[in-house]
């Protein structure tokens, strides 16, 4: 089998669960007939969703053939002959909501080709899409993954966040997708969860079967199918060997009790977390504070929208659970599509500048709600800080910073006061670090978020690039110096929480940049600490120039490891 690349190290074995996500991949399930009311209201759910998802569209396009396909798309949607057939094919057939949709719209379409329809021999692809996108709306009311009863290895081709979240995922001991990038959502949550994972692995749904019993050394980057007794025992003692020759990014928690630099210089080790459990993990992990605590992973299997009470009991549980002195930042939600819960339809956009009045509400709706339940939580804990995403715009953060004063004005006049709280603004877009001069005055820290970051410099897909996705390029290190250097300038403080900052070859760049704070997910805790530990940078007088004159990724690295006096440590695998 071809090796993919590690995201999570670690090893497992366990039977294979296989599972094919595509869109369009519709069961052919019977229901009882127990089961029909309930399959039609799905069904009339998930079209009226999709009505309302095509009218915004229809009145943000200015093209008129877009419109005029996307009314034809609406009379589709809500014709009552279709809805007679998807309807009966339900009741009198007992087909489930999808196959029934899935099979209407096919045969329709089959129906007027055969009749040469003009319409449908122009938009058969797009009327195919509409029936998927019902589909897909329709899926997000159902548990998205095969129900998990035993210790599995999860096999997919591919799998959202949304999808692992909504499901009990204790039992997945280790997950192998063939796609895949290791700063996509995807790998940050499996990392959390401590999965030992491999992505990119060519063909592994096709390959491995339902039931197959898999070992895979996410150590070595090796899959074994069906695994003698023998070769179990074999990778385990050679696992337990790397780690106690410390030969793995697992360094013993209580030799990594460093807070230091090499020369005495405090740098400060946060986590990144998304959940209340991985605090609890967060004990076994030396730490001093949450740099990132990723909230919109909370409420991912709710059905609808979580009430600022019940936002308020979970941040409060958190804040209180908090060991003393521990302060934690919370990121308010960042819904993109590969993290929508299941009482959202659409991504939330931070570009209120140019959002439409429709998405600006939600926005608006959404994080007033948020803000108010973590301004109330704040007066349970150390210290609070709360930074928004995602925004690029300087009148996007106006317009946030505005909706926080006012909640916050409106808490003080109900009489609730709040704890201390730090706000601050992710810089993950290449307009936040080129505006970050004047962002400075607005807020009391920065944080920098290299996974979006180099998204959006690069114009490359966050989840599906290639391995190297997750080196730094030239670009993106001058947008990071930038926004460090109009941090110091400013005399605010400034964080750095993407996925690269575990890969510790870049920690004397960022170190010599001006990053006095890294943010990780737990698992990597330890082994920051120790390489913070041992660094011992020199940084060159023309630094400056050096920066400048970056041409590669490979200069990056290269630079990144001449900055040392001594070479760092621990190897990342
Ligand atoms: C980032 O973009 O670097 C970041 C930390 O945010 P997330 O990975 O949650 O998008
Ligand atoms: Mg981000």
């Amino acid at each position: 089998m071809r090796d993919g690349f590690v995201i999570k190290e670690g090893i497992a074995c366990a039977p294979a669960i296989v599972f094919i996500n595509t869109p369009l991949h519709v069961e052919k399930t019977k229901i009882t007939a127990a089961e029909t009311a309930g399959e039609i209201a799905l069904y009339h759910d998930a079209r009226e969703k999709t009505r309302l998802y095509l009218e915004n569209e229809m009145r943000k396009t200015e093209s008129e053939d877009a419109r005029e396909f996307m009314e034809t798309s609406v009379m589709f949607l809500m014709d009552p002959y279709v809805e007679k057939q998807i309807t009966e094919l339900i009741s009198q057939d007992l087909f489930s909501a999808e196959s029934a949709i899935h099979h209407c719209y096919n045969s329709f379409v089959q129906e007027l080709l055969d009749n040469h329809d003009p319409f449908i021999m122009h938009n058969e692809y797009e009327i195919r899409n509409l029936a998927e996108h019902i589909i897909m709306t329709l899926k997000r009311k159902r548990p998205p993954i095969p129900e998990i009863t035993g210790d599995c290895i999860f096999v997919a081709n591919n799998l959202t966040p949304a999808q692992l979240l909504t499901v009990d995922n204790s039992h997945i001991k280790g997950v192998i997708l063939e796609d895949g990038n290791t700063n996509s959502h995807m790998a940050i949550v499996l990392r959390s969860l401590n999965i030992p994972t491999i992505f990119n692995v060519e063909n592994a749904s096709v390959i491995i079967k339902n039931g197959m019993n898999i070992l895979m050394d996410a150590y070595a980057n090796k899959i074994y199918l069906n695994p003698l007794e023998e070769l179990i025992w074999s990778v385990k003692k050679h696992v337990r060997e790397r780690i106690e020759s410390g030969n793995s990014n697992i360094v013993d928690p209580l030799i990594a009790r460093y807070k230091t630099t090499r020369t005495g210089e405090r740098i400060e080790v946060l986590a990144n977390i998304g959940s209340l459990a991985e605090i609890q993990d967060l004990k076994k992990y030396p730490s001093s504070g949450i740099g990132l605590f990723r909230t919109e992973f909370l409420f991912m299997n709710h059905t609808s929208d979580p009430t600022e009470e019940e936002q308020f009991g979970c941040y409060r549980k958190i804040m209180e659970s908090l060991p003393d002195r521990f302060a934690v930042t919370f990121r308010t939600f960042d819904f993109s599509a590969d993290k929508l819960p299941l009482y959202l339809s659409k991504p939330v956009h931070y570009n209120y500048t140019t959002g439409t009045d429709e998405d600006n509400l939600l926005l608006r709706d959404i994080i007033t709600t948020q803000l108010r339940a973590l301004m109330r939580a704040s007066a349970f804990g150390h210290q609070m800080r709360i930074m928004f995403p995602m925004a690029a715009e300087y009148e996007d953060f106006v317009h946030l910073m505005n909706i926080y004063q006012e909640s916050r004005e409106s808490l003080l006049r109900e009489g609730v006061r709040p704890g201390r709280i730090k706000i601050g603004v992710m810089i993950e877009t290449p307009a936040a670090a080129i505006m970050s001069e004047s962002l400075a005055g607005l807020v009391d820290f920065f944080s920098i978020g290299t996974n979006d970051l180099t998204r959006y410099t690069e114009t490359c897909s966050r989840e599906f690039a290639t391995r190297h996705n997750n080196d730094l390029s030239p670009a993106v290190v001058r947008l990071i110096a930038l926004a460090s250097e109009n941090a110091q300038k400013a005399g605010i403080p400034v964080s750095i929480c993407g996925e690269v900052v575990h890969e510790q070859k870049y920690l004397p760049l960022l170190y010599a940049l001006g990053i006095r704070s890294f943010s990780v997910a737990p698992f990597y805790l330890s082994s920051m600490l120790y390489a913070i530990h041992t660094l011992d940078v020199r940084i060159p007088r023309e630094f400056q120039e050096r920066i400048r004159s970056l041409r590669t990724r490979q200069d990056v690295i290269d630079l990144s490891a001449n900055l040392l006096k001594s070479p760092l440590p621990v190897k990342n695998p």
